[in-house]
């Protein structure tokens, strides 16, 4: 072990004779010595530069970290108490030094040539830590903790941040009048005004809020924010197993929202149901996002003259795996850049056909604009149903029945 005191010995004597404080000379060499506290290994440095004949008292207050250390047990339960107010499997502690001091603790550092050191704020940082820690009654998570206490060392006063919580699930919208997500209103943009109505949105609700509403209550939350794996239109309902959705609750104080009960409250109404609700890790965000799950629709349609049963069939029939090109629709024109899609029609089942309508069943790629593959958008969606069938066809309803995706 003396091993490396002798190593430190000349460059510790250089360190000590400014005066620094145990905490302060140990930190200097703070990658020498396993296993020590910085304060040890500054203290263990002193006392062999006095054996040696070198006496170098602490000046008082330490001119690198003005006595910052005996504050440490201040700090720690204050970050505490803060932390005693969230419910979290984990913690951590950040530190906010003087800039002050950090510059002048990284000059000296790079003046004096000290590859060994650590900054002031990684010693707090981890010094306050192990104080919080059996206050906190939960591990410390250096890598994704769920909740940060950030000590501001001028006024020991502390700040939380806290992490969202991501609850994964699927939901059946059962209504055609309700959106996927709020809609603010795009006349004042959530304030209120007279086209909203002074409600700041164009719709009493949607599918997030009737979940989400309940969540950040439930979480002691701020506020939620919906990631569907891809929407469906107001007019289109989703059935089946339901559409994959991450619902994200910001500021969360209770990370443990029981979601059997969040379950069974967002399933009193009837506008949309939730199954499957699990928590997920902020990565699963992107994922949803970039899924591009098959998915199954059943549409109502109406042609606009009569038609012939086995004309309609043969022609469902024909676009067994068929290519089409879909040219942005003109109803999306006006957000979407205008350019030509490739899509696959995987296959497409009609029944109850009469002369003046029919269902079709179909499964498509991810993206597929189903409306402007049966009515063919003036051309823009190439083949088309309408075109194959020789009669113009138009969507009457939308129901989306699966979207063909299995979380790993
Ligand atoms: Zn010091
Ligand atoms: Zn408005």
């Amino acid at each position: 072990m003396g091993d490396w005191i002798d190593d430190c010995l000349p460059r510790a004597e250089a360190v000590a004779s400014k005066g620094f404080c145990d905490h302060c000379l140990g930190r200097m060499f703070a990658k020498q010595g396993y296993g020590l506290t910085n304060e040890q290994r500054g203290r263990m440095l002193r006392e062999a530069l006095s054996d040696s004949g070198k006496d170098f008292a602490p000046a008082d207050p330490c001119p690198l970290c003005e006595d910052i250390f005996p504050l440490l047990p201040r700090f720690a339960e204050a970050a505490g108490e803060e932390l005693a107010k969230v419910r979290s499997d984990n913690f951590l502690i950040g530190t906010k030094v003087e800039p002050e001091i950090a510059e002048r603790e990284k000059a000296f550092i790079a003046e004096m040539g000290l590859e060994d050191a650590e900054s002031l704020k990684a010693e707090l940082n981890r010094e306050i830590g192990k104080l919080v820690l059996p206050m906190a009654g939960r591990p410390v998570e250096f890598k994704q903790p769920q909740v940060v206490a950030l000590v501001d060392t001028r006024f020991a006063d502390v700040t939380l941040d806290i992490a969202p919580v991501f609850i994964a699930g699927r939901y059946n919208k059962l209504s055609r009048e309700i959106p996927q997500t709020i809609w603010p209103c795009r006349v004042c943009h959530g304030k209120g005004c007279d086209h909203c109505h002074g409600k700041g949105k164009m719709y009493p609700t949607s599918v997030q809020e009737i979940i989400g509403d309940i969540a950040v209550e439930m979480a002691g939350g701020k506020e939620h924010f919906f990631h569907g794996m891809g929407r469906e239109d107001i007019d289109a309902r989703m059935l089946g197993d339901g559409r994959p959705f991450i619902l994200e609750i910001s500021q969360p104080m209770n990370r443990f929202v029981d979601l059997e009960e969040l379950e069974r409250r967002a399933n009193v109404g009837e506008l949309a149901k939730f199954n499957s609700l699990h928590f997920v890790g902020r990565e699963m965000v992107e994922r949803y996002k970039a899924e591009a799950a098959f998915k199954t629709y059943r549409v109502h349609v109406i042609p606009e003259g009569k038609v012939d049963k086995q004309a309609v069939v043969s022609v469902a029939l024909s676009f067994k795996d068929t290519g089409i090109d879909q040219r942005t629709p003109r109803r999306v024109e006006h957000r979407r850049a205008d350019l030509v899609r490739k899509r696959t029609i995987h296959w497409v089942r009609a029944d109850s056909v009469t002369e003046d309508s029919f269902d079709l069943e179909l499964e498509t790629d991810s993206g597929t604009y189903v409306k402007e593959f049966v009515s063919g958008d003036d051309g823009r969606t190439e083949p088309s149903f309408s075109e194959r069938l020789g009669v113009q066809c138009k969507v009457e309803t939308l129901d989306v029945l699966a979207i063909h995706y299995q979380e790993q």
